[in-house]
């Protein structure tokens, strides 16, 4: 979550008098970067991928799984460990790290050096990503499990669902009816950033997600967890005003979306007009991902009919105004604004031809005096607009000491507005002084209950961005298609139920489709040149690279059709496997992308059982992790077909996740029978 400044944090009606200035000052120190970076080029593909955990407590005798809150003693003994570790080791073995997140009973880990493109670094993220659990697992105490689950079922139920216990009387920051102060990390950061969103919006935060009405759900459902009549806070009587909808699960407070997991991933590019065509590549493959990674289907004790986060996360930072979301007429604030500043992306920015101005089809403001300097600096129209909209934000934390900057050698104040700007792709320019290139982040997936599965997501995505840069692959369609894919996405069971905008023809110069991939599903050896055909047979790659040329140039007699033909509706089945003879599906494109490469049988196996475990959860004969808990919950015998996710039934369902990750315990529909849980498998660091 971006840098952990110290110092002392400004409250709102202090910060504010200061978003101007750290607004200034970041574009340019972003100009600043800009011109020393914007030529740049040659930066091999490095990778790498974020995994956040919840740290679970298990208490056998009163069956309740908990939230252990002590993520600052975990840190604090992981990085003693992690530095033993490497001074053991020497200087050049790269051992994980582990960063603190807006839970208190969250961690995050990150491989310690980035992955490069070659096949043995691509196949060692699974025991990277295992090596880090266990790292972890082995320091927490005995009844303490570091577990990758998206949503925590019980967060914010009456009663024990931390350990120790907190009464939610004492939320000074979130003023929430259901989660304590002692939910958030305790660094300065985050209780600032809490409040600040509150008292930015002039009200608690407010999600409603639909409940899944199960057999004798009572109708209508006025939640009797909610304690209706509590008068603690100013804020209390929103929940009986209104802001807690019939039929919903409700909730008041930043931790119920930023106290999520989920999986990240970034990649580094060749330079920044390659990062700007992976963006956009990225951009409208974020609900696609979203869908097929869905594990959150339990909330606040309840079962949700919905499958995904993304909507809660969006809802639990969302610092807009009443004037800002459209409520009121403008009188305060500059600029209504349609979105979060956690949301799907609203503008594409590459500047290949491929990219019509149709497709930025959805209103996206811009903070015109930003937008008219980084033009003046000679900045293209789409990045300009880019960053003016990203700046439109207010910065919401600011520390008095970090104030004045010296903006030749800091980029803080920039990172203060881009790192509060959660999209669902991120555009990140190069740090100041440092050897990291232009990169983008991957931000949509959610986490898998086992490093098998996130390794196999990580490895189909980092595949599927050099089939994208090797066959010069059109992914386009309209945001405003995008957004509604977004929504399709979060849907029970969307894998099944929802059919997803995508575009038609994915291939930009059409003679070259029959000679990527035959047919659907069948995949055949093609030319292995980036860029069309020149009868060479050509030597395959060693190695997952960057550095595609410049994008192809259209034939002359290309001719735009009406943008609403380009893109029909697919299942996901559709979209990963084929559909009809033009469309062979990203599967399909994955496999022709590997043909190219010069793998050895053994790692081609391996890859290809991650790639079956997407085919099957893209297929229907693997469940999503979603279905999968829904299922659990449902066929619990002490489940009363009431929507509701008591804690034994909680406490099981943990405990069984744990056994699978495992592998003492089988999940047949969930996971491929190739599946080797962690404690059979060799885990080494190399
Ligand atoms: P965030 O700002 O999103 O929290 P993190 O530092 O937590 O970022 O994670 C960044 C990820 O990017 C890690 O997986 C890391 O290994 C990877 N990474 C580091 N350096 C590079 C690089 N030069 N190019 C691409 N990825 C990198
Ligand atoms: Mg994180
Ligand atoms: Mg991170
Ligand atoms: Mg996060
Ligand atoms: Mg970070
Ligand atoms: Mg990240």
């Amino acid at each position: 979550m971006g840098l952990l400044s110290l110092g002392t944090p400004l409250a709102w009606d202090d910060a504010k008098k200061y978003a101007e200035h750290v607004r200034h000052h970041g574009i340019t120190q972003f100009l600043n970067i800009w011109d020393r970076m914007k030529d740049r080029t040659g930066d091999e593909l490095l990778w790498g991928d974020e995994i956040e955990y919840m740290v679970v407590s298990f208490d056998d005798t009163e069956k309740n799984a908990k939230l252990s809150l002590r993520q600052t003693e975990i840190l604090q003994k992981l990085s003693s460990i992690v530095s033993d570790i490497s001074s053991g080791l020497g200087d050049d073995v790269a051992v994980p790290t582990f960063h603190p997140e807006y839970g208190r009973y969250m961690l995050e880990s990150t491989p310690g050096a980035p992955y490069t493109g070659s096949i043995p670094d691509v196949l060692s993220v699974e025991n990277n990503m295992r090596y880090r659990r266990n790292l972890a697992r082995k320091h927490l105490k005995s009844h303490e499990i570091p577990m990758t689950f998206t949503s925590f079922p019980r967060l914010g139920v009456p009663g024990v669902f931390t350990e120790p216990y907190f009464d939610p009387a004492d939320a000074v920051s979130s003023h929430s009816l259901f989660l304590p102060e002692e939910i958030t990390n305790p660094h300065a950061r985050f209780p600032t950033l809490t409040a600040n969103i509150r008292r930015r919006r002039g009200s608690k935060v407010a999600m409603n997600l639909p409940l899944f009405i199960d057999e004798r759900t009572p109708r209508p459902f006025v939640d009797p967890t909610i304690p209706w009549q509590r008068n603690i806070y100013w804020e209390d009587p929103e929940a009986r005003n209104g802001a807690a909808l019939l039929d919903h699960i409700y909730m008041d407070a930043m931790g119920f979306g930023m106290g999520c997991c989920c999986l990240q991933l970034t990649f580094q590019s060749c330079n920044v007009a390659e990062a700007r065509r992976m963006y956009d590549a990225m951009v409208p493959l974020a609900p696609i991902m979203l869908a097929l990674t869905a594990s959150s289907p339990l909330w606040r004790g309840y079962i949700a009919d919905v499958d995904c986060r993304w909507n809660v996360i969006a809802g639990a930072v969302d610092d807009r105004t009443e004037e800002e979301r459209g409520l009121k007429p403008l009188k305060e604030n500059r600029r209504r604004i349609p979105k979060s500043r956690y949301d799907s992306v609203s503008l594409y920015i590459s500047e290949d031809w491929i990219n019509r101005p149709e497709y930025n089809d959805i209103p996206a403001p811009v903070h015109e005096k930003i937008y008219e300097r980084l033009r003046r600096h000679g900045i293209d129209a789409a990045l300009a607009r880019h960053i003016s909209h990203l700046f439109i934000r207010d910065p919401l934390v600011i520390f008095s000491e970090m104030i004045d900057q010296d903006d030749s050698t800091s980029n803080d104040h920039f990172e203060n507005i881009q790192s509060t700007n959660w999209q669902t792709v991120r555009f990140k320019p190069p740090p100041v002084d440092s050897a990291i290139g232009w990169r983008v982040e991957f931000r949509s997936m959610e986490v898998q209950l086992t490093d098998f599965e996130n390794a196999a997501f990580a490895v189909f995505f980092v595949l599927l961005t050099r089939a994208i840069l090797h066959f010069s692959l059109n992914l386009y369609v309209p945001i405003s298609k995008v957004d509604e894919n977004m929504q399709k996405a979060q849907k029970r069971d969307a894998v099944h139920s929802q059919r997803f905008y995508f575009r038609k023809d994915v291939f930009p110069l059409s003679s070259r489709v029959s000679s990527v991939v035959s047919s659907p599903g069948s995949v055949s050896p093609m030319d292995g040149t980036p860029n069309g055909l020149n009868g060479h047979a050509p030597s395959k790659e060693k190695k997952l690279r960057n550095c595609y040329p410049k994008f192809p140039d259209p034939d002359d007699h290309i001719n735009f059709g009406p943008v609403d033909e380009e893109y029909v509706e697919m299942s996901i089945d559709e979209i990963m496997n084929g559909k009809g003879a033009d469309f062979p599906g990203l599967l399909s494109l994955v496999y022709a992308y590997l043909e190219t490469l010069d793998i050895d049988k053994t790692s081609r196996d391996r890859i290809e059982q991650y790639l079956d475990l997407i085919r099957g959860k893209s297929n229907g004969s693997l469940q999503t992790t979603a279905t999968w808990i829904r299922n659990f919950v449902r066929n619990h015998p002490s489940y009363k077909y009431d929507s509701v996710v008591s804690q034994e039934i909680n406490y099981d369902l943990m405990r069984s996740v744990d056994e699978i990750e495992r592998g003492v315990r089988t999940a047949p529909g969930l996971l491929p029978e190739c599946f080797v849980g962690s404690h059979h498998a060799h885990v080494s660091l190399t």
